[in-house]
């Protein structure tokens, strides 16, 4: 019988395989200092010296200032980020056992999500913070879908996969589909492409899933992300403890996780809104398959698609208000130079936003920038809230659930706060 992990090695026959040779890194005092302390990213400015000839995914050994071994890494020529630091401190081979121990790590600290019932979709590495720098696994029931945002990756994922599909063990697993990331996709080798279904159960659509007690579809071939934001899981139970009997609006809903979570806590009405009509279409595809939950049923949905910010501002304009109002909008710093633009943005979504709270509702606002540092994110809403007449104190706060564990600071993109807006008496 030919195993997923079989069929993985001919999906992937034609890759390069991992170089026998390693290059010698010298990096900077600073960079040393950093990766000691378990940072996994080396800049390409803090390389002071390396061997030649590296080709990327080579793995290279970083010596330290005695020339004494200090780390292993993942040499990665096309992004700055040009050493993936994979291992740090006493000297390690990476083989297939390194990766077994890696998964099965990651697996365990994920045990309480595999012994929950009411949820079989969550992210089972989570890139650097699992020591697989670069590379995301999330699995929907018993879909495993890879992604990978650096071309280091291609020579090592026949045996990283094998050992992710161990730990899940022969049940747990059924399908692995690929996915590439915007930067990887031009140096992708032949016949690999974003949404390839590497190994198991022939796929054409959609993927179904638990979150919460709720039924999912994930669109893993071609959806964002891979498929959902498994990310915002607590972040729905936390805003859907509003939810009850409530006007709710979901801004920024993608396939409507926020939508469906606040209506089967028993919302009267939901509003959804996405620029991606096809978004929108999925939030009615998962209402469907929540139907025979009444409180889904007797809830009543609406949509608009477009540009958020203008629709905020015609509800602003008509007067129209909701209980709970939750706005969960992209990442708006991909660059360090839109990190300004980000926080504009944040501040205009937080004054629209308690424009259409109703008074005494509640405001739920994420930001999955990583390079807005929770104060400033915090003091973004509070601000754009005040310079619309709301004060703005915050009842509660979250970020990342157990399957986004995060160890750098870089790591850390979730964050999110909740409150209730209070308008300002006007001056005379
Ligand atoms: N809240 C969602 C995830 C949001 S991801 C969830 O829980 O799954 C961000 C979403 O914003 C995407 O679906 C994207 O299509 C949408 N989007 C991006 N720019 C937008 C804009 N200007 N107006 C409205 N939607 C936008």
């Amino acid at each position: 019988m030919t195993t997923l992990a079989d069929e993985i090695d001919i999906a992937l026959a034609h890759v390069e395989k991992p170089s026998s040779s390693r290059l010698a890194v010298k990096v900077s005092r600073d960079a040393e200092r950093q990766i000691r302390g378990g940072h996994p990213w080396v800049f390409d400015r803090a390389i002071s010296s390396i061997s030649d000839g590296g080709t990327s995914g080579d793995l290279a050994v970083v010596f330290d200032h005695d020339r004494a071994f200090c780390a292993i890494g993942l040499y990665d020529p096309d992004s700055p980020i040009r050493l993936k630091i994979l291992h740090q401190g006493k000297p390690a081979k990476v083989d297939s056992s390194f990766w077994a121990t890696r998964a099965n790590e990651a697996h365990e600290r994920r045990a309480t999500l595999f012994a929950d019932r009411r949820t079989n979709g969550f992210r089972l590495v989570n890139g650097e913070n699992d020591g697989f720098p670069g590379l995301v696994a999330d699995l929907y029931a018993t879909t495993l879908v890879v992604k990978i945002y650096s071309n280091a990756w291609f020579p090592h994922l026949a045996s990283v996969l094998r050992a992710i599909l161990e730990t899940l063990g022969d049940a747990g697993c059924t399908r692995v589909v690929l996915r590439l990331s915007r930067a990887v996709l031009p140096d992708a080798p032949d016949s690999l492409h974003d949404g390839s279904v590497l190994a198991g159960e022939h796929l054409e659509g959609v993927v179904e899933f638990l979150e919460n007690g709720l039924r999912f579809n994930a669109d893993v071939l071609v959806g964002q992300k891979t498929g959902y934001f498994l990310d915002q899981r607590d972040n729905r139970k936390l805003a859907a403890e509003y939810a009850k009997g409530a006007d709710v609006l979901d801004v920024f809903s993608y396939s409507g996780g926020f939508s469906i979570t606040a209506a089967a806590a028993g919302a009267k009405s939901v509003h959804s809104i996405d620029s991606s009509p096809h978004a929108i279409k999925e939030v009615f595809d998962n209402r469907r398959l929540n139907i025979e939950n009444p409180k889904v049923e007797a809830c009543h949905f609406d949509s608009t698609v477009g540009d958020a910010f203008e629709i905020l501002e015609g509800f602003a304009r008509e007067g129209r208000q909701f209980d709970l109002v939750i706005i969960d909008p992209p990442s708006f710093a991909s660059k360090k130079r839109s990190i300004d633009n980000a926080v504009i943005a944040y501040k205009r979504l937080a004054g629209l936003g308690a424009r259409v709270t109703k008074p005494g509702g509640m405001m739920f606002q994420a930001s999955c920038s990583s390079r807005v540092t929770t104060d400033v994110f915090r003091d973004a809403v509070r601000q754009g809230a005040s310079a619309a007449g709301y004060e703005f104190s915050f009842d509660r706060y979250s970020d990342h659930g157990i399957d986004h564990p995060i160890t750098f600071p870089e790591g850390a993109y979730l964050k999110a706060a909740a409150g209730r807006p209070r308008r300002r008496p006007r001056r005379r």
